[in-house]
């Protein structure tokens, strides 16, 4: 993952971001000494524990483990893939990015689709203008204000209205130099039937723009402004740059929010997003249509482990959600449903009434919200609501249909309750349904039990964990042996003259993790200045724990005793793991290893004492 750029780009776009600055824009940060330090802003804290070092450029966490430089927090706090977190920095502190040599053909698609995203661009500017001044727009800016809609959140997500003639966009935009080819590429004018002429395919419509992450306009989607204008809604075509099974609507303007709360709320369309924002909902996003597709699930696994679906949980919505089930196990992402009024969608909801009513409204859908449920006993709960339980042929069906689902389920409560409740609302002997889910699991789906692990099981910075301060990685979450392990390894940082010895005498068995073993390795070979050329884009993992143990060196006192304290400690859990393997094996009794364990302790507790 080079992102597409020059090393030397990077490194640029580091040296001239101001860290403290980015930071503060999260959390109020205090000088002291040579750092500066404040409230963490992934994890909830009342003491500061959240450090930024600006000569190192690098920012670590010691409440919740994370940390990196300046542009992991850019990708971690605002949502942003590394390409886009690089771009977003160098733009904003002026610095040229030079790309990767690419080849004629990729360097060609990347300006066309620049070229076509700044037509999409002027043209959103060109609809939202026209909603606010143009004479034409008032039936549209009464229909919005109607639906609750006010101009604050109109303008914050660039709403705009089409005009009525068949050509505006298509002359507008051959005035500005763009072919034919190019405005039909672009989705905003189409061919006529007869394939003579072309004309504006958005007209007298409502026009959302939707965007990517980083706001740059992907295409349209419209809305008719009168009842008999067919269809209701129409959207761009799927093209070079938009492409609707992968997009969000809202998630430029939801990512950080997502990031901060931890959890996204997918809706169903363009006003409930608005209608969300405008309520102070603004982690809400819209599928663009009604299934969420397994493609908007691992978008959203970027930002968050925690999905809340408040969408049309009729049948088909149900089985487009347990499709996307199977990529969020994969990408443990925990997808949950809410219960919303029947046949009201967030947009009535949420703008019906005087101000009080519309206070009282957004802390029932919060609280719709917060009490969804996981999404296959969601899926059980409704599917048994809805069966014809009065008959034998009725309960079988029902049975039918829930074991599998219950069965892709991995071993919890929630699924042994799930279980309790069928047997219970069937009238069927508990036993029965038990064995049936648990034919079902032998027979299949092993993928939904077992989710995609990460190389590194050890410390990498949180990540989708932001806000709820549970990283796995986090500290407070890593073993003790892990702890040790890095502590040594920043002492070693910290006290070079030592730390060389210490490292020669450790060996990858010491370390509980491949990832700890690497990064021994590298200062090994780096000890003198070990983030420098440290191959992030080739080994993030490496790259996350080096950085870790970089900012603990200079904050932990370190000293030869306590470096030797520390290697006896994972010295003996050496020993551990080979007394555990030996009696695993079954190979005689480890004499020998009981012995040095023994050893070990005694000179363990020495230093102890001596504490
Ligand atoms: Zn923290």
């Amino acid at each position: 993952m080079s992102g597409g750029f020059t090393r030397e780009s990077v490194e640029r776009v580091k040296e001239a971001a101001d860290i403290v600055e980015v930071v503060s824009a999260h959390t109020d940060l205090r000088r002291s000494g040579a750092r500066y330090s404040g409230l963490c802003p992934f994890h909830d804290e009342r003491t500061p524990s959240f450090s930024v070092d600006p000569a190192a450029k690098l920012y670590h966490c010691f409440g919740c483990g994370v940390g990196g430089d300046v542009i992991r927090f850019v990708e971690e706090k605002e949502g942003l893939q590394f390409p886009d977190a690089v771009e977003a920095l160098a733009e904003r502190f002026g610095v040229e990015v030079e790309r990767e040599r690419e080849d004629p053909a990729a360097e060609q698609a990347r300006k066309r689709r620049s070229r076509l995203g700044e037509l999409l661009e002027r043209t959103a500017s060109f609809y939202a203008s026209f909603l606010r001044e143009s004479p034409q727009a008032a039936k549209a800016r009464a229909y919005l204000a109607e639906r609750g809609l006010g101009e604050g959140v109109l303008g914050e997500f660039g709403v705009g209205v089409a005009p009525g003639n068949w050509d505006t966009v298509l002359v507008r935009g051959q005035r500005a130099g763009y072919s034919i080819e190019e405005l039909e590429a672009s989705g905003l004018v189409q061919r006529s039937h007869k394939g003579e002429g072309h004309y504006d395919r958005f007209r007298s419509r409502i026009v959302f723009p939707v965007r990517d992450a980083r706001g740059r306009v992907e295409g349209f989607g419209a809305r008719a402004l009168r009842p008999d204008q067919k269809p209701k809604y129409v959207n761009s075509p799927e093209s070079e740059l938009y492409r609707k099974r992968r997009t969000l609507f809202g998630i430029d303007r939801a990512r950080a929010p997502i990031a901060k709360a931890g959890r996204a709320v997918v809706v169903e369309g363009y006003t409930d997003v608005l209608a969300c924002h405008q309520a102070g909902l603004d982690d809400a996003v819209a599928v663009m249509g009604t299934a969420i597709t397994p493609e908007q699930v691992r978008t959203l696994a970027a930002y968050t482990d925690q999905v809340v679906l408040a969408l049309d949980a009729d049948r088909s919505g149900r089985e487009a959600m347990l499709r996307a089930q199977t990529v969020a196990s994969g990408k443990r992402v925990r997808l949950r449903v809410a219960r919303l009024p029947e046949g009201e969608d967030p947009a009535d909801l949420l703008t019906a009434g005087a101000d009080d009513e519309r206070r009282a409204a957004a802390a029932r859908f919060r609280e719709a919200i917060e009490a969804a449920e996981e999404l296959p006993a969601f899926h059980v709960r409704t599917l048994l609501a809805d069966a014809d339980l009065s008959s034998p042929a009725g309960r079988d069906r029902a049975l039918d249909e829930a074991v599998p689902v219950i069965a892709a389920m991995p071993e919890s409560i929630t699924r042994d309750e799930l279980l309790r409740e069928v047997g219970d609302r069937l009238d069927a002997d508990p036993g029965l349904v038990s064995r049936r889910v648990a034919a079902r699991g032998r027979s299949r789906a092993p993928e939904a039990r077992a989710p995609e692990r990460r190389e590194s099981a050890a410390p990498a910075p949180a990540r989708s964990s932001a806000g709820a301060g549970a990283g796995a990685a986090g500290e407070g979450q890593m073993s003790v042996r892990e702890r040790r392990e890095e502590a040594l390894l920043a002492m070693c940082a910290a006290l070079p003259a030592y730390g060389r010895g210490f490292l020669d005498r450790l060996t990858d068995e010491h370390f509980s993790s491949p990832v700890a073993a690497r990064a021994r390795a590298w200062f090994e070979a780096h000890l003198e200045d070990p983030m420098e050329g440290l191959p992030r884009e080739d080994d993030e993992p490496l790259w996350a724990y080096v950085t870790r143990v970089v900012m603990r060196a200079d904050r932990e006192p370190a000293s030869p005793e306590a470096m030797e304290w520390n290697y006896l400690w994972l010295e003996r859990a050496l020993v551990d793991d080979r007394i555990a393997a030996v009696e695993r094996e079954g190979d005689g009794l480890p004499v020998e290893l009981q012995r040095r364990r023994g050893e070990l302790t005694q000179r363990i507790a020495h230093f102890e004492s001596r504490a």
